[in-house]
């Protein structure tokens, strides 16, 4: 089935940019490459994959049905995590397919337990302590009353990894709630160590983290955005090439979004175009029809704001996105016709046209609007 657009995923700058991690972490820090979000709109069927043939063994999702669809892609000694929902029933299938979970909440580790021994199982988990995220996690009195029952189960839960997670490491302002959250996590970890209880994977840095603040990437680091070429903020990204002399960003963006136009129009001086009277055309025009419009993922933050390529040009976004539409502005592209290709994400040409270039929203847009690009989108691997 062929959809009214594309996304393309660029195996060379997977390949770059998980280098580029490979080499900055060296080989003492482990990565969990995090695909919660359909890998971040990119496609956890072709990510996975391709994340594997660069060296990626070890993968993070947020819920159950997540780790399902990496569990049905990726290679038999690839390893996976739940870092956040698992319904209870669920909780035979995640321990019977030695899937790593956390657990933030007692009731779910007396849970686990019981599933582990009736299946006479292993369950593999990883313990998040509450640090000064105020999300989940364990707090230092539940840690204290759960590493009793840790060291009787031992035969049947192993405890892989401990960890946390950072309020904000991509700004600056939250450096002091960070190293408070850091200290406390130290601390913690001691309470283990004492009871003689070693995880082998102590982690609490996400792609911010591993970034600006190297002496807390542990064992492993949780990289989400990174890998797919985006910088969690521009103060990270600042942060990361103030300390190089060369100045180049070092990662590539991986997707590419193309679709096509459907139909071209004449518009007099004095219309209006499109619903309502969002935009008024000054002078003649001529308009492009492109099938894509909010319901497959383009913000409708971005009408009269947008912009795609065309021939290797800009064309504004004019009037509202539509629902399966938007309409762009091709009056100053000469030859246009229908079906020539659209870009919306990605290079045309020597032009190129990013998530965040779109306007100078923060940059939770790339998060936002690459996590809403629909699965039903066809997806391809391209070299
Ligand atoms: C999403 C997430 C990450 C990865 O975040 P990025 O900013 O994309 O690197 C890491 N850890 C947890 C707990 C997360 O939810």
């Amino acid at each position: 089935m062929r959809t009214s657009s594309t996304i393309e995923l660029s195996f060379k700058a997977i390949e770059h940019n998980l280098r580029f991690l490979r080499k900055m972490l060296n080989n003492r820090v482990k990565i969990s490459s995090v695909v919660k979000g359909n890998a971040y709109g990119h496609g956890v069927e072709l990510y996975v994959p391709a994340a594997e043939r660069c060296g990626i063994d070890h993968f993070s999702v947020f819920s159950v049905d997540e780790a399902r669809m990496v569990a049905s892609v990726k290679q038999p000694e690839t390893t996976v995590m739940i870092m956040g929902w698992i319904p209870v029933d669920e909780l035979s299938w995640v321990i019977n397919n030695d899937i790593e979970f956390w657990i933030f909440e007692t009731d779910r580790l007396e849970a686990c337990l019981k599933i582990a021994r009736s299946l006479n199982r292993k369950a593999f988990i990883h313990l998040e302590l509450e640090t000064g995220m105020n999300r989940t996690g364990l707090t230092r009195k539940e840690i204290s009353e759960i590493i009793p029952i840790l060291l009787e189960n031992r035969d049947i839960v192993k405890l892989v990894g401990l960890c946390t997670h950072l309020a904000g490491a991509e700004s600056i302002a939250n450096y002091t709630r960070i190293h408070r959250q850091i200290k406390l996590f130290k601390n913690l970890i001691k309470l283990f160590h004492d009871n003689d209880l070693h995880p082998v994977l102590v982690h609490a840095a996400s792609s911010a983290a591993t970034i600006a603040y190297p002496a807390f990437r542990f064992d492993m680091v949780r990289v989400g955005i990174l890998q797919f070429g985006y910088w969690p903020s521009k103060e990270t990204f600042i942060h990361y090439i103030s300390h190089r002399k060369d100045k180049i960003d070092p990662l590539k963006r991986i997707i590419s979004w193309k679709t096509e136009i459907m139909a071209l129009k004449y518009i007099n001086q004095g219309e209006f175009i499109s619903y309502g009277t969002a935009y008024f055309a000054t002078e003649d025009k001529q308009i492009a029809i492109i099938p894509t419009g909010y319901a497959h993922g383009y913000s409708r933050s971005l009408s009269n704001s947008g912009r795609v390529l065309i021939h290797g040009h800009f064309a504004d976004v004019i009037g509202m996105i539509n629902m399966n539409m938007l309409i762009a502005d091709v009056s100053s592209i000469l030859d246009v016709k229908v079906g020539d290709e659209v870009v919306l994400i990605g290079n045309q040409l020597d032009m190129s046209i990013s998530v965040a270039s779109f306007s100078e929203l923060s940059n939770q847009m790339n998060y936002e609007l690459l996590a809403r690009l629909p699965k039903g989108i066809t997806r391809r691997l391209i070299q």
